[in-house]
């Protein structure tokens, strides 16, 4: 860690303009990673940006990613620094500003990664590119600040499904502890991340159980809301995910997939496993990637066609658990 941590921090020593990214459909690691690095980089100085080009209505009460930048507006900057995105081309940013860059740190926590950039730091045992930032903000020296430290807190509070997830170990608890002596209002994001939804969302659970296809004894459920349900219900895009975990709680469910419309016509399939299924290599071999638990992809032909290969493939995976 400190090898890589160290060649960064070189590189951040000899940069003033710093832009943040993630992954595109950002959510609460890689807004929660990417603003409390912005915080942490703005506390000493630098010229720090980060780069967001649409996010969900539910983080908009995150602090920082209301100043997020769309497009960089320069023909040349020092950093860039890339966090939770496993391989370069799901970064939220152009290509083109991508090559601006004299620089390039990459931080993530994802398995199976891609690595690109001139550091490439990826630690799949931590539960969150968050944590991953904790770390390196501590490695820098720079104190937590009530946005930093509520940032890095939601980051880690989900990807790890509220500490549920097997990916919590007591490092993370022992980061937690430490942001919570910050003085952060950490009651008050659990409620708006946890405990909050529109009603227009409570319509879309009630449509995703409503569709709820079940397979294989109980063992795979599967719901397709398409996108003029998903439009009628003044639902954006982003706003429209999230639906899986309701499917996954079933007894009994070991993989859960749901697929949405989106506005642009394509498909996108977002999967949950209960544990003994390793979904990631299932979204890997339709194009996509993710973790263990949760992985996703996007359908790139005739759903009908797409849809029986994913329940055929689970099939597979299934039966080969049933013979262990
Ligand atoms: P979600 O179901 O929440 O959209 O995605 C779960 C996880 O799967 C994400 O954290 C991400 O790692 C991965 N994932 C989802 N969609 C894609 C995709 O299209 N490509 C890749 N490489 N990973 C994806
Ligand atoms: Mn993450």
């Amino acid at each position: 860690m400190f090898e890589e941590f160290e060649k960064a921090k070189k590189i951040i020593d000899k940069s003033n303009s710093i832009y943040m990214v993630a992954h595109i459909n950002p959510d609460g690691d890689a807004i929660g990673s990417t603003c409390a690095l912005y915080f942490a980089l703005k506390q000493i100085g630098k010229d720090a940006h980060v780069v967001c080009p649409s996010y969900s209505e539910v983080f908009e009460f995150l602090p920082g990613i209301k100043d997020a930048i769309s497009v960089i507006d320069k023909d040349s900057y020092d950093l860039l620094i890339c966090l939770d995105a496993s391989d370069n081309g799901r970064l939220a940013i152009s290509s083109e500003d991508y090559n601006k860059a004299k620089h390039v740190i990459m931080l993530d926590h994802h398995q199976r990664s891609h690595p690109y950039g001139d550091v490439q730091y990826i630690n799949d045992e931590l539960s969150s590119a968050s944590e991953i930032t904790y770390n390196f903000i501590k490695y820098l020296n720079i104190p937590f600040d009530e946005n930093s430290a509520s940032l890095l807190y939601t980051g880690m509070l989900t990807d790890t499904g509220s500490f549920n997830y097997s990916n919590t170990s007591s490092a993370t608890h022992r980061a937690i502890a430490e942001l919570l002596d910050v003085g952060i209002n950490a009651t008050y994001i659990c409620k708006k991340l946890n405990d909050t939804i529109k009603e227009a969302k409570l319509k879309l659970i009630a449509k995703t159980i409503d569709n709820m296809e079940v397979y294989y004894d109980g063992k795979l459920r599967y719901s397709y809301v398409d996108y003029d349900t998903i439009k009628n219900l003044g639902i954006h895009d982003e706003d429209a995910e999230g639906m899986t975990n309701y499917l996954r709680m079933v007894e009994g469910t070991e993989v859960a997939v749901y697929v949405r419309g989106k506005s642009d016509g394509t498909l996108k399939v977002s999967m949950r496993s209960g544990g003994n299924v390793d979904i990631s290599k299932i979204a890997i071999s339709f194009g996509g990637g993710g973790h263990p638990r949760a992985a996703g992809y996007t359908m790139t032909q005739d759903i009908g066609v797409e849809k029986k290969k994913l329940i055929d493939v689970v099939g597979v995976m299934l039966s080969e658990l049933s013979r262990d």
